[in-house]
């Protein structure tokens, strides 16, 4: 037997020493001790071997544009909402390409070789963010898998023409139905919204993924009405919520009720961390509320979640790298998932957790799935989140598409000289 490629020594995220052989664009054999013939044979001993880290929850119609036309001062929802205002009739459709593509670069060094991102379908251009972004999805493909997300973000009822752009979003071929119930005028207009989403998206045989509750107000309940509508139209293990900020406030009789109802609906959560935490709470004094839902009550509940990036570089962040390990390592201290398992899930949350909310074919590390892999300057899953550890090789669908020397820090220190890399 032969391979494209034979990873030799690696680790897998389940402690196991294994060989990994790729054949035409699949992984063909997952064993100890491979003794074959390869197109190419990499020495990956000692590393994490890992699939893909896949990101649920993006914004690349808005992703790089930091600085224009201005920057978010106080870096505040508010002020980024104003700020994506000023930004969109300005920008260009070739603009958006660029700076999505050269995103998707950040990403593919990075590992991340799976991106759900929403794209507002709200504007009044003529769709030229869903035209880049379709666009996009096209010249990635071979190397990263784009599910976009149609999202009235100015509010599907409350800007006028999202309802007939978000419709228009879809017959061009967007994959994912969203909306943004707690930013209609009323509450009343936020369940309407989340009953006609629904609604479209089983009469289209899409999934749905609401930004839904992203606020601080422990009333703001849309979710309830998601659950409700994933219930109903039968959309059970298809439907997410994004954010779900408002649970963290929420009465804890109520969200007693609320967490068997969401399991039950096969609803999953994707929690934002690095967001959350900067943009919640900003109307409190102290003590001051944190961001984000609530996610070990989740998981308790077997609620899958996967947590999101949401925004590098934008009107709402003005930091990131396109690093789910940024985003599993905030996630792990603001839920203060602490434990040996709970961090360990942390990294399952932004690897195959996500991959099964976006309804990916082939991901994972096992004979037949799709040849696409990550191979990490860490020893196991939770050294690669407390390092955020560097990325030594990449590879998706078969192909080398990144590749670093492993470089340490050499230590100068008279008496101390040696090579650091922070690994234990
Ligand atoms: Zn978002």
């Amino acid at each position: 037997m032969s391979f494209d490629i034979l990873l030799k020594g690696g680790v897998l995220p389940d402690g196991t020493h294994a060989d990994i052989g790729l054949s035409g664009g699949e992984i063909a054999a997952v064993e100890a001790g491979i003794a074959a013939e390869a197109g190419e044979t990499i020495d990956v001993s000692g590393h994490l071997v890992s699939p893909p880290f896949v990101d649920p929850h993006f914004h690349m119609d808005a992703t790089l544009s930091y600085g224009r036309p201005r920057i978010n001062a106080s870096g505040t929802l508010l002020e980024g909402i104003a700020l994506w205002g000023e930004l969109k009739p300005v920008q260009t459709e070739e603009e958006i390409a660029a700076r999505a593509l050269d995103y998707c670069d950040w990403a593919a060094s990075m590992g991340l070789l799976a991106i759900r991102s929403h794209v507002d379908t709200s504007d009044e251009d003529g769709l030229k963010g869903v035209r880049a972004l379709l666009s996009v999805r096209e010249q990635i493909r071979d190397y990263i898998d784009l599910q976009l997300v149609a999202f009235p973000q100015d509010g599907l009822y409350r800007a006028p023409n999202a309802r007939k752009c978000t419709l228009e979003a879809l017959d061009m071929g967007v994959d994912v139905v969203g909306g943004i119930p707690h930013f209609e005028r009323t509450m009343a207009d936020g369940r309407a919204s989340v009953t006609e989403l629904c609604e479209i998206a089983a009469a289209r045989g899409l999934r749905v993924d609401m930004h839904c509750d992203e606020s601080d107000d422990p009333q703001s309940r849309h979710i309830e009405q998601l659950v409700y509508e994933t219930q109903r139209l039968g959309l059970h293990g298809r439907v997410a919520g994004s954010h779900l900020t408002s649970m963290h406030s929420m009465d804890n009789y109520y969200v007693s009720k609320l967490l068997p109802l969401m399991a039950e609906a096969q609803v999953a959560a994707i929690p934002n961390p690095l967001i959350n935490i900067t943009l919640q709470g900003r109307h409190d004094s102290y003590p001051k509320r944190r961001g984000m839902t609530r996610v070990r009550e989740m998981l308790a509940h077997g609620i899958r979640v996967g947590f999101g990036q949401d925004c590098v570089l934008d009107p709402w962040y003005s930091l990131g790298t396109a690093d789910l390990l940024d985003v599993a390592f905030m996630a792990l201290h603001v839920g203060q998932m602490t434990s040996p398992a709970e961090m360990r899930r942390c990294y399952d949350m932004v690897t195959s957790e996500s991959a099964a909310i976006l309804g990916l074919d082939g991901y994972g590390l096992h004979k037949g799935a799709a040849a696409s892999l990550v191979v990490l300057d860490a020893s196991d899953p939770v050294e690669a989140i407390r390092l955020r550890a560097d990325r030594l090789l990449v590879i998706s669908k078969g192909q080398v598409i990144a590749r670093r020397a492993k470089t340490p820090m050499q230590l100068t220190l008279p008496g101390r000289q040696k090579a650091i890399d922070r690994r234990f």
